[in-house]
């Protein structure tokens, strides 16, 4: 497909046309390239559980045709007048935002993502030009230089695409909880995120057990890193890990027993949420009084750590376990993420798109 800069184009994408109907091939506008814009050939994208919720009006109404894909890797194909940061052929990545108002002190302070004004989501959101912004799964991608990060060369582009949202998600809150040697980490829901977090988690340095429904993907957990795996299907889990965990981080997409992980923690310890479930879940306070302990959010990263993350998969050799699918696959893989059975990313060939 050939792409012009100074028109809007029309590309090839996959789309929800409504909520929860299967996702089907269509086209979507690019704008054309400005400035400070990078054109990116899409390679690979991967599908993230928060492109599930998002068709099925899981989080809220979605705007339509909606063209998920918020872990996308590729190829600069066309670089604007005043781009300083990329040149024609640098293998690029681009992950949840694709803008922010940048003058914020979150912005300025490199947190975008909770940027005061809100960040504009890579799809099902409103760009500040008032159009709607269209996801990876999808052959060609027109964005900000600087919403744009370089996959270094060790990382090959299929196994990087997941990094833009699963790596980064994990990534943030190991760093920003001290993540490392003498610290017990849990990882609750070895799926996308989860998995990526076992890897990095015991890169950092910590002993790390994955707390998964059973016991099923215990060997994998293992040789992605976990000295221990529990499964949490077995009651006795929580009696026999009571008090065990200076940090778990939960990746679960279903809402989650909070009570029941927070007795896991030690004194002190932090109970880190990153699954997004679709449904409000329940606390006993009891569960963070006793202990002094810590329930906290982490929202994706900013923009220069999701580059820090990228050089540090890079060089500890950490790309994502993927399941290399066609376009034509996609409404299958969203079935099998929905019953727990992804080992561990799915990643779009866009060219088949
Ligand atoms: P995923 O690949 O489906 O992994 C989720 C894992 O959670 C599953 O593999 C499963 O692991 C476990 N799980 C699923 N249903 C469960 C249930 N009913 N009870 C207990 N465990 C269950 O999904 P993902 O792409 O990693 O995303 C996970 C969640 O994080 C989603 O809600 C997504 O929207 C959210 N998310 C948040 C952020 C953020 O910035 N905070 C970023 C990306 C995604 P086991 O088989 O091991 O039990
Ligand atoms: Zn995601
Ligand atoms: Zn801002």
């Amino acid at each position: 497909m050939s792409v012009t800069t100074r028109a809007t184009t029309r590309v090839a994408a996959y789309a929800a046309p409504a909520p929860g109907v299967p996702l089907e091939r269509t086209t979507v506008p690019r704008r054309p390239v400005g400035p400070h814009d990078v054109l990116i050939d899409i390679k690979y994208a991967g599908i993230c559980h928060s492109d599930i919720h998002q068709v099925r009006d899981g989080w809220g109404e979605g705007i339509y045709p909606m063209v998920p894909g918020h872990e996308i890797a590729g190829v600069v194909a066309e670089v604007g007048a005043e781009v300083t940061r990329f040149a024609v052929g640098d293998r690029v990545g681009v992950g949840c935002m694709v803008d922010s108002c940048r003058v914020c002190e979150h912005c300025r302070s490199g947190q975008e993502q909770h940027c005061v004004q809100g960040m504009t989501g890579t799809y099902n959101a409103v760009g500040r030009d008032g159009e709607p912004t269209y996801g990876g799964y999808s052959t060609h991608l027109v964005v900000d230089e600087n919403y744009t990060v370089r996959i270094p060369e060790g990382l090959a582009l299929d196994v990087a695409a997941p990094l833009l949202c699963a790596g980064i998600t994990l990534y943030s809150p190991l760093r920003h909880w001290k993540a490392g040697p003498g610290k017990k980490v849990a990882v609750v829901g070895l799926g996308g995120l989860g998995h990526m977090g076992v890897k990095m988690a015991h890169a950092l340095g910590a002993e790390v057990t994955v707390l998964s429904q059973t016991l099923r993907k215990e060997a994998d957990g293992r040789r992605l890193g976990a000295t221990h795996f529990h499964a949490t299907g077995d009651e006795s889990t929580f009696e026999k890990l009571a008090g065990t965990f200076d940090l778990i981080l939960s990746t679960v997409s279903a809402p989650l027993a909070l009570d029941a992980y927070l007795g896991l923690l030690k004194v002190d310890g932090a109970l880190v949420n990153v699954g997004a479930p679709e449904e409000p879940v329940s606390l006993n306070l009891f569960s963070v009084i006793g202990g002094r302990k810590t329930l906290a959010g982490s929202m994706i990263g900013g923009i220069a750590e999701t580059q820090e993350m990228l050089d540090f998969c890079a060089e500890h050799g950490l790309g994502s376990e993927i399941e290399l699918i066609d376009a034509d696959h996609i409404n299958e893989a969203y079935a099998r993420v929905l019953s727990s059975d992804v080992r561990y990313r799915f990643v779009i060939d866009t060219s088949t798109i």
